[in-house]
C-alpha cells in the first residue's frame, strides 16, 4: 500500500471515468472494486486514489475546455437525432454565456403538453455558478415532464429573452397559453417583449413564502399568512376578493403596508379568481419545477462540470420517461371500475388516464356534499345555486348556469376552466338536468389514455411522418470568426 506500488490501470480508470460521469459516487465505486476483487487485499490502490483520479484528471478542466466538450456533446445528439435542439451562446473567452437545449421527446411532448409551462431557476448545478432554468409541463398522468433545460450567465431581462426566444424557436413557434414563475421583475418584462398573448402567473407559494421577510418585526406574521391565504383561496369572485382583502388589511392594521399594497396592484398576476378562468392543468405553483430541481439535485452537485451536468440532466429525462412509460403500462393493461352507474362517469373511464379519472371520480364523491336549488329558468337557460357542505357548519355557494341548447354547463368555482376537470358543483346541475352524456368539450384530449408519446416520439424521426412537418427544422450554422454564438 507504500505509494510508489499503487496504480490504477487503463480498465479501472475507464470505470471510474464511467461512473463519475453515472453521477455514482467515489466511494461507492471503490466498493465496486472491491467487492469484484473479492476484498480490500485484493486490491493494489485505495479509495483516495480513486477520489485523486477524479479531481485531478477527469474534472481537472479549464472553463473554456468544459464549454467546449459540452458543445460538442450537443452537436453528437444533433447527429444522432435531428430534432434534438440546441442554442448556445459564447462569452468573449469562450466560456458559456447562454444555453439552451430540448431532446426530440421533449418537442414531441411539447405538441400536447406544452400549453402551460411551470419555469424556474436555481443554483449550484455546476462549477462555475451558471443559473440552472427548467421548463416543465404537465403529462396526461398528470405528472411534470420536462421540456426544455438551460444555462445562463445571469438572470438579466436579455438573458430571458434569448432564452424565451430560443424556446419559440424550439417549439415551432407554439407560445403556451399559460407560464408560471416566481415572482421575478426581469422574467416578466422578458416575458411580455418575447410572448405577448401567454398568460403569466406568479406562484402563490413564492408569495406566501416571503411574508415573515416582508412583514419583518410583525409578531402576528404566522395569523396574516394564514388569513391571507384563505382569502385568496376562498374568494369566488372579484368583487369578493376586493371586500375580504380590504377586511384583512382593516383586521391587521396593515392599510399601509408597501408590500401589500403592491402585492394588490399586480392581483391580476397571482391571486387564483383573476387567473382561474385560463387554463392551467393544475398548476398553481412553481413547485413542479423546483421538485424538478431537488430531483436532479440528487444526481447534480455544485462541482458537477457542465459535460457532467448536461449527461445526467439526460439520465434524469430518461427516469422520467421511464415513469411515464409504466403509468401508460397500467392505463392499458387495467381499468379502474366507476364508483356510480352514471353513463358521464363511464364516458371519462373510457377516455382518461386512472390518475385523471380519480379525479373525476372525487368529484362525483364529492356531488353527494352538493345541494342543488333552480333558481331561474328561461328558454333553455337555467340559473343555479349548488350548495356545498363543506364542513359541518359551513356551507359554500356556488352559481352554476346550464345552457340546454348549447349543452354547456359553467360553474362560479372554475374547476373545469383552470384544471380540465368537472366539478361536483356541475356534476350536480347536469343529474338535475338529466343529462347523460356530456358534451365532448368537456372530455379534453390533454388528459387522453390514448396519447402515446413514445409513437409521436419515434415517429419524430421519420421524414414521412406529419409531425416533422410541425418542427421547423434548423439548420447547423458554422460560427463566423468573432461570431459566438452557435446553435442548430
Ligand atoms: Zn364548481
Amino acid at each position: 500500500m507504500l505509494k510508489q506500488h499503487r496504480e490504477l490501470s487503463m480498465s479501472i480508470r475507464r470505470t471510474i471515468e464511467n461512473n463519475d460521469e453515472a453521477g455514482i459516487r467515489p466511494s461507492k465505486t471503490y466498493q465496486s472494486f472491491v467487492a469484484a476483487a473479492g476484498g480490500h487485499r485484493e486490491l493494489n490502490f485505495i479509495e483516495k486514489d480513486v477520489r485523486n483520479y477524479i479531481t485531478r484528471e477527469v474534472r481537472n478542466v479549464s472553463e473554456q475546455e468544459d464549454a467546449k466538450e459540452f458543445g460538442k456533446y450537443l452537436l453528437r445528439m444533433k447527429e444522432k437525432n435531428p430534432n434534438f435542439f440546441f442554442e448556445l451562446q459564447l462569452e468573449e473567452d469562450q466560456s458559456i454565456k447562454l444555453a439552451f437545449w430540448a431532446d426530440a421527446r421533449s418537442r414531441a411532448a411539447c405538441e400536447y403538453f406544452g400549453d402551460v409551462i411551470s419555469f424556474d431557476t436555481t443554483y449550484n448545478t455546476n462549477r462555475y455558478n451558471l443559473v440552472c432554468g427548467s421548463f416543465v409541463g404537465v403529462n396526461h398522468h398528470g405528472q411534470s415532464t420536462l421540456l426544455g433545460c438551460s444555462l445562463m450567465k445571469n438572470e438579466e431581462i436579455e438573458s430571458f429573452k434569448w432564452l424565451f426566444q430560443c424556446w419559440l424557436r424550439c417549439m415551432g413557434g407554439n407560445a403556451p397559453k399559460g407560464f408560471l414563475t416566481d415572482q421575478c421583475a426581469s422574467m416578466k418584462r422578458a416575458l411580455e417583449a418575447c410572448m405577448p398573448t401567454t398568460v403569466h402567473r406568479w406562484c402563490i407559494w413564492h408569495i406566501m413564502k416571503k411574508i415573515p421577510s416582508k412583514l419583518n418585526g410583525y409578531k402576528a406574521h404566522a395569523d396574516v399568512e394564514q388569513q391571507m391565504s384563505h382569502v385568496v383561496w376562498n374568494s369566488h369572485s372579484k368583487d369578493s376578493f376586493d371586500r375580504n382583502w380590504n377586511d384583512f388589511l382593516v383586521n391587521f392594521g396593515l392599510a399601509d403596508n408597501k408590500w401589500l399594497s403592491d402585492l394588490y396592484e399586480d392581483r391580476h398576476i397571482w391571486v387564483p379568481i383573476y387567473l382561474d378562468h385560463h387554463f392551467w392543468a393544475g398548476m398553481r405553483s412553481t413547485q413542479r419545477s423546483e421538485s424538478m430541481h431537488s430531483f436532479f439535485n440528487k444526481y447534480i452537485t455544485r462541482n458537477s462540470s457542465l459535460i457532467q451536468f448536461v449527461k445526467q440532466y439526460d439520465n434524469c429525462l430518461g427516469s422520467r420517461e421511464q415513469a411515464e412509460r409504466e403509468s401508460d403500462a397500467a392505463d392499458f393493461h387495467t381499468v379502474i371500475p366507476c364508483a356510480t352507474k352514471s353513463p358521464i362517469e363511464t364516458q371519462f373511464q373510457d377516455a382518461y388516464t386512472q390518475a385523471k379519472f380519480r379525479e373525476v371520480q372525487a368529484q362525483f364523491r364529492g356531488k353527494a356534499n352538493c345541494i342543488t336549488r333552480l333558481k331561474n329558468s328561461a328558454l333553455g337557460y337555467s340559473v343555479y345555486e349548488v350548495g356545498e357542505q363543506v364542513s359541518s357548519s359551513i356551507l359554500d355557494k356556488f352559481a352554476v348556469t346550464y345552457d340546454s341548447v348549447a349543452a354547456e354547463v359553467k360553474c362560479q368555482c372554475l374547476l373545469f376552466e383552470s384544471r380540465g376537470i368537472l366539478c361536483r358543483h356541475a356534476l350536480s346541475v347536469l343529474s338535475f338536468e338529466q343529462v347523460s352524456q356530456v358534451s365532448p368539450r368537456y372530455i379534453l384530449e390533454r388528459w387522453s389514455k390514448k396519447i402515446n408519446l413514445f409513437d409521436a416520439a419515434s415517429a419524430a424521426h421519420s421524414s414521412s411522418s406529419q409531425y416533422q412537418g410541425q418542427v421547423i427544422n434548423y439548420q447547423f450554422r458554422v460560427p463566423a470568426a468573432g461570431d459566438n454564438s452557435l446553435g442548430v
